[in-house]
């Protein structure tokens, strides 16, 4: 579960690409209020705060999600059938990270006083259809008036074995599944950079407003995983609290990222390294895995190995292109307002 895992806000600068990360104001108050909350009593909850999901005995995964109006998206450039459907989908992609399988979601949604039914209907379309699509139906909520629009959505979902962040071993490679970068590059798109000669708008549009949790492929990994996360903050940020949470030094390399379709050019109209663009850029939706390096060799699904795990402090270190630079991710209580 992740207290305060709402959608993208940019912000965390990492002290040069080889030190160990200043964790962010997000990571402080989330670190801050679990310790207000304790250990849970009973031997319910096996995983507590701090990975995409809880984890409740005996195969039990829980999370949720939060989207504020004017702080995660903005009305009028937010189409609000892609509002329900990524508000459903983030929390189905933790359930995913966790290598479980959705169970079921609970909606609650706060109504603006210029919002109409008609308004919330859409927002429901989209729900319904990422709903259908990812095989979690939406079984009840609640609906009021409220100062501006919030949305929250609860996921439940069961695992065979919840692979956590934790597990990551000594000797492990590091991998994602698909490509990166195409939802920054799309977000900035819909924000009004022009489109660069050749780019397919519409393709990263649709990556920054409809993910797809990567079900299929947890569940193909499920088995070799060390550990998995999605890449909901950006590999820079992702990566560096696997290293936190596993306790090992995580290398990854930005020139071995694959990038989605036109981001290497989005990257370049803004004099940007892509490798460093992609890596800060939120919203992939994409796994990261660690496991061992002859698994990686005959994985079912396709994925790209970008780094590895090694002995050491708990820290991310970059290597390749823009590695020098100060990089970071997501961090979801600095940043300004991002259209979804
Ligand atoms: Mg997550």
């Amino acid at each position: 579960m992740n207290l305060l895992r709402v959608m993208p806000a940019k912000g965390v600068q990492m002290a040069s690409a080889t030190t160990a990360c200043p964790p962010g104001r997000e990571f402080a108050l989330i670190e801050r209020l679990a310790a207000r909350l304790g250990d849970p009593p009973g031997d319910v909850v096996l995983t507590g705060i701090g990975d995409d999901a809880a984890v409740l005995a005996p195969d039990l995964v829980w999370t949720c999600d939060l989207l504020v109006e004017d702080v995660h998206f903005r009305r009028g450039t937010t189409p609000l059938d892609d509002l329900g459907w990524k508000a459903l989908a983030v929390n189905v992609s933790d359930i995913a990270a966790m290598a479980a399988e959705p169970v079921a979601a609970l909606v609650a949604v706060a109504v603006g006083p210029d919002w109409t039914e008609d308004d919330v209907d859409q927002i429901y379309a989209g729900l319904a259809g990422c709903a259908t699509e990812t095989g979690c139906p939406v079984v009840g909520g609640d609906v009021s008036r409220g100062p501006a629009l919030v949305l929250s959505v609860t996921a439940l979902g069961r695992a065979g074995r919840p692979v956590l962040r934790s597990g990551a071993r000594v000797g492990d490679v590091v991998a994602v599944t698909g490509a990166l970068g195409g939802s920054e590059a799309g977000r900035l798109l819909l924000e009004g950079l022009a489109p660069p000669a050749g780019v397919d708008v519409d393709h990263l549009a649709r990556r920054h407003r409809r993910p797809v949790p990567r079900l299929a492929e947890a569940r193909a990994l499920a088995r070799q995983a060390h550990a998995l996360l999605d890449v909901s903050d950006g590999v820079a940020a992702d990566a560096r609290r696997l290293a936190e949470r596993s306790g090992v030094t995580v290398v990854v390399d930005l020139d071995r990222l694959p990038l989605d379709a036109g981001v290497e050019a989005v990257a370049a109209a803004l004099g940007r390294v892509p490798g460093a663009f992609t890596a800060t850029g939120g919203e992939d939706y994409e796994l990261l895995v660690t496991l061992d390096p002859a698994a990686a060799d005959t994985l079912p699904v396709p994925t790209t190995v970008i780094g590895r795990v090694e002995p050491g402090p708990a820290r991310l270190e970059l290597r390749g292109r823009g590695a020098d630079a100060t990089l970071g991710g997501w961090d979801h209580l600095t940043a300004p307002a991002a259209s979804t």
